[in-house]
């Protein structure tokens, strides 16, 4: 039975891998972790019985600590114990589904202790990824993908290993303001800004769909995860969510990974790769799809696409530069301090005062990521 360590289990992707986890009842969770929802995290612990859960607020592991002593599980505290949950010695798989760059640390230490790792959480690619690529090629182990187009990618590059990928197209739905100009984009509010047309996400990501920094993350991600350059990746907009993303080959044959959009899909592939098991849940019918559309993705209106481009050619700590910015002008935003334009300004202002590291160390990621903050403060 594969055992299974679950980072972030209260949130969007957390609860889906539970799903995924209860439904198919063949694989044993040893782990969960999460921030301080310590309600969810508690029923979860009852189900599940894992030996440990983490809680990243103190004050809530306590609490967590008094409701769990009628049992065995042991309540961990803070990074050490987020840290201590993605090593947990009996686990063979990591899910890395916490939201921010504080899932770089235990993603660096799982894979150092051998774990396989589903990886969620793209800010530890975009700001690490030279570090953690070559880091799981030492120790041996998987990254899988989770994020729905890096895994269509991972799909489509299946048994072809031998082949020269010529171009990566990851679709994008455009989100809640396609078509909408910058005019528009001044008035949005945050609840117009967290209605994505086919997905449902964490708060965060939501946001970063509206105004496509998604897209570019996962831009930044796909470089490392398949080793391809910026140049062969491209971006174009699939409204319907139907296309998960696409990958050309040298002969110019283009595969795509088509599906409803479910993150429980690209949740099970990872836990399960290579294996197919039966999986609930609606199935695309054809007869009734009246249309499959591409199009061009709107670069001048949603800049978070060619900051994450640019970031990308600059490389060294700019990429942790756009992510950190990202982060922190997104909570501002869903605070009410921001307007939704402003997001872009404190980006491109952060990215403009920077001066970039090359090769950075996780020492040096971490610094920028207090520049960064230290920044915008003074901004602000
Ligand atoms: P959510 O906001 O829904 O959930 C975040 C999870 O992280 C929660 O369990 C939260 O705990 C936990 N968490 C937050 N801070 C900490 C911390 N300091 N220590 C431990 N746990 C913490 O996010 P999503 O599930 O939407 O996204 C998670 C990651 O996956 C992100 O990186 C996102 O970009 C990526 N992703 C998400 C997709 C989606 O469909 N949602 C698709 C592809 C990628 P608590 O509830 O207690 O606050």
């Amino acid at each position: 039975m594969r055992r299974v360590a679950v980072l972030g289990s209260t949130g969007s992707i957390g609860t889906q891998t539970l799903d995924v986890i209860r439904e198919q009842g063949d694989l044993e969770v040893v782990a969960l972790a999460a921030g301080r929802n310590i309600r969810l995290l508690e029923r979860q612990a009852r189900e599940f019985k894992p030996a440990i859960v983490a809680v990243w607020d103190k004050k809530a592991a306590e609490q967590l600590k008094t409701n769990l002593a009628d049992t065995d599980i042991k309540v961990a505290a803070g990074l050490s114990g987020l840290v201590e949950a993605a090593t947990y010695i009996k686990s063979d798989i990591v899910v890395t589904a916490v939201v921010g760059m504080i899932g770089i640390r235990p993603t660096i230490e799982a894979i150092k202790a051998g774990k396989d790792i589903a990886l969620a959480n793209k800010e530890t690619l975009v700001t690490a990824g030279h570090i953690i690529m070559p880091l799981a090629r030492k120790c041996g182990v998987r990254i899988l993908p989770v994020d729905s187009e890096h895994s269509a990618i991972f799909q489509c590059l299946h048994g072809e290993r031998a082949n020269k990928i010529s171009r990566l197209l990851i679709t994008a739905s455009g989100g809640p303001f396609y078509g909408k100009d910058r005019e528009y984009l001044k008035t949005v509010t945050v609840s117009d800004a967290l209605k994505h047309p086919n997905w449902s996400m964490g708060r965060k990501i939501t946001i970063d769909s509206a105004t496509l920094v998604n897209k570019g993350l996962e831009v930044i991600e796909a470089r490392w995860l398949f080793d391809v350059m910026p140049e062969k990746i491209d971006v174009v907009v699939q409204r319907e969510s139907i296309i998960h993303s696409m990958v050309e080959f040298e002969d110019g044959s283009v595969k795509a990974q088509l599906g409803t959009p479910d993150m429980r899909l690209p949740i099970q592939y990872a836990l399960y790769y290579p294996k197919r098991p039966y999986l609930t849940g609606d199935r695309l019918d054809f007869r009734e799809i009246s249309k499959i559309s591409i199009g061009e993705v709107d670069r001048e209106t949603f800049k978070g696409l060619d900051l994450a481009y640019l970031a990308l050619h600059i490389g060294g700590s700019m990429p942790t530069v756009l992510n950190a910015a990202n982060e922190k002008a997104v909570s501002l935003f869903l605070d009410g301090n921001i307007e939704f334009l402003q997001i872009y300004d404190i980006i491109e202002e952060c990215m403009k005062a920077h001066n970039t590291i090359s090769n950075p160390s996780l020492g040096d990621i971490l610094k920028t990521e207090e520049w960064v903050y230290n920044k915008i403060e003074e901004m602000l």
